[in-house]
């Protein structure tokens, strides 16, 4: 069961990842004298915090949904958005800081495929069974085989 649970989530993970390759996702909302946003896009999940010049008062807060272009960027450097920042669209996980207090966090789809895939590929190679004929504890082809025990290993069949 929990092998499925894993499977789900590596696909999961990886359709969110080819998703975010052509559309931008994030969620806006106002803090103390800047904004927040959480946002999935270009294979990463960021966390930014802008502040100052970086977090225009009209800049739309809430879920936003736009497909991602690279010629939208204003001479600020956020995008529409907010999500793109000039010049710095995430390549590797870090944080990144902005002058006037903004930053953002980058996390990468591959840290979390990662902790979903070794698990589950760990649970199904536990769960392999060996083809049916053959013993189920040490995998001995038991063709033929009528005394009802595995001669290789003794266990009952
Ligand atoms: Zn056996």
């Amino acid at each position: 069961m929990l092998k499925w649970v894993g499977l789900v989530g590596c696909v999961v993970i990886m359709a969110a990842w080819g998703v975010s390759t052509v559309w931008a996702f994030s969620w806006t909302w106002p803090e103390g004298a800047g904004i927040r946003q959480c946002g999935l896009f270009y294979g990463f999940i960021s966390f930014a915090s802008l502040q100052g010049p970086a977090a225009p008062t009209s800049m739309m807060q809430g879920w936003e949904v736009e497909r991602i272009s690279t010629d939208d960027v204003p001479a600020n450097g956020i995008s529409a958005h907010g999500l793109v920042i000039r010049g710095l669209i995430p390549r590797s996980p870090g944080i990144l800081r902005r002058p006037g207090g903004s930053n953002a966090l980058f996390i990468p789809l591959w840290m979390p495929l990662i902790l979903f895939a070794i698990p589950t590929a760990i649970l199904w190679y536990r769960d392999r069974r060996p083809p049916t004929g053959h013993c189920q504890t040490c995998a001995y082809n038991l063709t033929g085989n009528v005394t009802g025990v595995c001669p290789e290993c003794g266990e009952t069949i």
